[in-house]
């Protein structure tokens, strides 16, 4: 008997080649049917496609219907949730994979019910940690199309992650559309047939629904009919997930278990050129992530520590922001220019309410605890452990000279990078009309050591001594390295591995002959190797603290691929970069500025290593994954029907890393994604700059051949996917002995610490757009207990955040190995706290401790996720 589980549904891309504004006018009338199709018993289920958000969309203007939609919910025949996007997988952090399924699920419950079922039908391949994140949100079952291998041959199956969790997972090979067959053809048999290959299972999936489409009325009758005409040992019935998932348990015995990320263009396009379509898009919802997870967040839960509420209705409005920037079309760039364009204003407008809300909290924290004394500078560490660092902060003086003393009156060890005179008068048409007032805006370095949750106060002295300043130099150097820049080529001595590396970094050009969804190589390419010998300006500048060599110049490049098919240098793209080096580190910051004035072509960071590795190295959202460095079907993947080219094109999120037992290379990223291994004779690693595009989708591309990705028959110029003028790629070059993820993953969190600093003056208002507006100092706990201190830490920090209900504090670690860490580091409290285990969603799973002050961490197991919930004795606080 072939039991097929027929489920109404509609896929809802959030936006695409139209605007969620466009999406949201057709989703209103659509569901003007669905609730009509319920209510009249022509549907009995229906199933709105996995994600919350644009039922959020959709109540903000008819808040009336909440009441409609939840009878129907809390009926068992309306589906919503888990997600509140349908979220892109591979270039998303673990936090945000996170917050999108727990603001989800809230949502949803609030209305009735939550789907739990790991639902994602159109993802761009699927991540080898989400069963772990979904068994963290007590979801047993998920959902997939895309990226399945066909050698796996499996249709249903349970899907492990490394550290033990497993769900129950359909891949819908068909599609989720594989259904509109059932109410549009008669070929039941067939259908029957085609949906239900590569598995001994006897229960089977038939997804009723399509992009954007419209409800099937008629979908009782034509169920009905293909009944009739049918074998007789095919039933179809009317159904939904969950209870699809139930009747396939019933068969778990026959189905195989697998593991792992699922990325193999076979039975669907994967779009691997992804990763690196419209940077600039990444770059943006990457530093919000950022700035929520390693700022924000922790920086609430130290000013509510001290008496200032988290202000969480923002926070998680900014997640939302986030969600919908990572639904799967949205990440991608693989959109119209409009939609690009509302993608990244949604992102820019997020950033200005995250940093405003960081900016705010300095400052009121500030302010507060010094008691109104001018010209101290703060320096804050929001995250649970002590930091080491050089910091940058811009002060404001009266004097072009002054110095900074610590608490104790002990001078303190800082270096001037840049200075700049401002006006300070008021200002007039004619200047000479203008009184003589001036600051200084001073960008200097300061070593210091901040502890854990906490902060360190310097007092700026107006000295007539000036501050140390970098020096010139020939070459840049510090404790790990020595860079040089001879003949146009950059050379690089590891102190630490006593090697040279010549030529060891350069940037190369090549044709982009693809699209939005996927790089693909010109017909008439060519590649050009782009050195330094042709720069304007070189120079390196040397200091105690800070060093860096800045290197202008112009690449002559080809202007289009008319051009570069003729081998023409007709376009200019001129740059700046910036090698930065600092005392307490081995990390080499890049920092490139371009003006890109060239069209249709891919730009890469080229890092030449002498490794002999087998395989790349790069982090998922909570671990870390190996992969090919050629992929085993690159010589076959066309007779084999693969529908694009299995280049190795790869994802990171933090990290992309090439090693051996000799040495290690890592790259840090600040927003790109995409990376790649060149073989040779010195293997490189490749970091996608950007890559400009002029079409949505394309027909017939080299790495991609047959019909156009995204609209078939319509051609949808892009000229902003070109990025024509100023393209920024910033990132951290580390050369290391070994490969140590969790030690490579703390370098990255030291990145993200940026900016975290307020100095108390009048002189300056405008060192942040709110810094005009008066704010009061707030009476503050001076002495706060809410203070977790991680030491000797073994594991992954991934978020510290205050609990949604504000009684405690959550603190996610991660193990991103295949080894368990037997010993993962202690937690110290200032005070008597109780400790218990979260799940993903917040809920209580077990109580650790009831009353301590420290708590040596238990072993991690292999990949394991663990979320603490902190609550410090509230007796005792008061
Ligand atoms: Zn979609």
């Amino acid at each position: 008997m072939k039991d097929i589980y027929t489920v109404a549904h509609t896929h809802w891309d959030f936006e695409w080649y139209f605007t969620r504004q466009e999406a949201r006018v057709q989703f209103i009338f659509h569901m003007d049917e669905v609730l009509e199709a319920l209510e009249t018993n022509q549907l009995d289920y229906y199933t709105l496609d996995g994600q919350m958000s644009i039922i959020e969309d959709y109540l903000a203007l008819f808040p009336e219907k909440e009441v409609e939609i939840k009878k129907f919910v809390t009926a068992g025949r309306l589906f919503i949730g888990p997600w509140f996007t349908q979220i892109d997988e591979m270039t998303t952090s673990g936090e945000s994979i996170v917050r999108n399924l727990k603001i989800g699920i809230t949502e949803a419950k609030a209305l009735g019910g939550v789907m739990r079922v790991g639902y994602l039908p159109d993802s761009f391949g699927q991540g080898q940690d989400m069963p772990k994140i979904y068994q963290g949100f007590d979801i047993s079952h998920a959902l997939f199309w895309r990226g399945m291998p066909r050698e796996a041959n499996a249709r249903y199956f349970y899907w492990s992650s490394n550290d033990g969790s497993k769900v129950l997972t359909a891949n819908i090979k068909n599609g989720y559309y594989a259904g509109v067959e059932l109410v549009e053809q008669n070929q039941f048999d067939e259908l029957a047939e085609k949906i239900s290959t590569q598995t001994p299972s006897e229960t089977h999936l038939l997804p009723v629904g399509g992009d954007q489409r419209a409800v099937d009325f008629d979908l009782k009758q034509r169920i009905s009919l293909a009944n009739q005409e049918s074998e007789e040992a095919t039933r179809f019935i009317e159904s939904n997930y969950p209870v699809f998932f139930k009747s396939l348990e019933n068969e778990s015995e026959k189905l195989p278990e697998l593991s792992g990320e699922f990325i193999e263009p076979s039975d669907s396009k994967i779009h691997r050129g992804i990763y690196s379509s419209r940077y600039d898009l990444k770059q943006v919802y990457d530093r919000l992530e950022r700035s929520l997870t390693y700022q924000l967040e922790p920086l609430s839960v130290v000013a509510a520590n001290h008496g200032i509420p988290v202000k969480q209705g923002l926070i998680t409005s900014l997640w939302k922001i986030v969600a919908r920037g990572q639904a799967h079309d949205s990440a991608g760039g693989c959109n119209s220019d409009k939609t690009n364009q509302d993608i990244y204003l949604r992102g820019v407008n997020g950033l200005q309410e995250a940093q405003s809300c960081v900016d705010y909290l300095l400052r009121k924290l500030s302010i507060s605890l010094n008691h109104g004394q001018d010209n101290q500078v703060f320096l804050w560490n929001p995250l649970p452990f002590e930091l080491t660092t050089i910091r940058k902060v811009a002060l404001s003086t009266k004097t072009a000279t002054f110095s900074l003393v610590d608490q104790k009156g002990q001078p303190v060890e800082v270096e001037l990078l840049s200075q700049k005179r401002e006006n300070a008068a008021l200002l007039r048409r004619d200047p000479e009309a203008m009184s003589d007032e001036h600051y200084y805006v001073s960008e200097v370095a300061i070593e210091c050591t901040l502890p854990s949750m906490g902060w360190l106060c310097f007092t700026v002295e107006e000295t007539t001594v000036s501050v140390p300043q970098l020096t010139k130099a020939t070459e840049l150097e510090n404790d790990w390295y020595v860079i040089q820049l001879k003949e146009g080529k950059l050379n690089l001595y590891s102190k630490e591995l006593k090697k040279w590396y010549h030529d060891f970094l350069w940037f190369e050009d090549s044709g982009d002959e693809g699209d939005t969804y996927d790089y693909s190589p010109a017909f008439n390419d060519w590649f050009l190797k782009l050195d330094f010998s042709q720069h304007n300006q070189a120079m390196v500048e040397q200091g105690d603290l800070i060093s860096r060599m800045t290197i202008e110049g112009e690449w002559a490049l080809p202007f289009d691929l008319c051009s570069r098919k003729e081998q023409v240098t007709d376009g200019t793209v001129s740059y700046t970069m910036v090698l930065e080096c600092n005392k307490q580190t081995n990390l080499i910051d890049v920092h490139l500025t371009l003006d890109n004035q060239v069209l249709d072509h891919r730009l890469r960071l080229m890092i030449a290593t002498k490794t002999k590795a087998v395989v790349s190295t790069s982090d998922t959202p909570f671990g870390i994954i190996k992969r090919p460095i050629e992929e085993k079907h690159l010589p076959d993947w066309k007779e084999i029907g693969y529908k694009e080219e299995p280049t190795s094109m790869r994802p990171m999120l933090h990290l992309a890393n090439l090693h051996d037992e000799k040495e290690s290379w890592s790259f840090l990223t600040r927003g790109t994604k995409d990376f790649q291994v060149i073989d040779g004779e010195r293997q490189q690693l490749a970091i996608t700059v950007f890559r400009g595009v002029g079409y949505l989708g394309r027909p017939d591309t080299l790495r991609r051949p047959g019909d156009a990705s995204g609209l078939q028959t319509k051609v949808v110029p892009t000229p902003d996917s070109q990025l024509v003028g100023t393209v920024v790629f910033e990132g951290s070059l580390v050369l290391d002995e070994f490969f140590d993820s969790q030690k490579l993953q703390t370098n990255y969190l030291e990145t993200t610490q940026e900016a975290l600093d307020y100095q108390t003056q009048e002189l300056n208002r405008f060192t942040t757009p709110i810094q005009y507006f008066p704010v009061n100092p707030k009476s503050l706990i001076e002495d706060p207990r809410g203070k977790v201190t991680i030491d000797e830490l073994t594991v992954v920090f991934s978020s510290l955040q205050a609990t949604i209900d504000g009684t405690g504090i959550e603190l996610r670690l991660y193990n991103p190995t295949d080894v368990a860490q037997t010993a993962p580091g202690k937690l110290s409290f200032d005070a008597p706290t109780e400790v218990k285990l979260l799940n993903l969603e917040g809920k209580v799973i077990d109580s650790v401790s009831e009353n301590v002050t420290t708590l040596p961490m238990s072993a991690f197991k292999p990949g394991e996720i663990r979320t603490y919930g902190i609550f410090f004795n509230q007796k005792e606080m008061e």
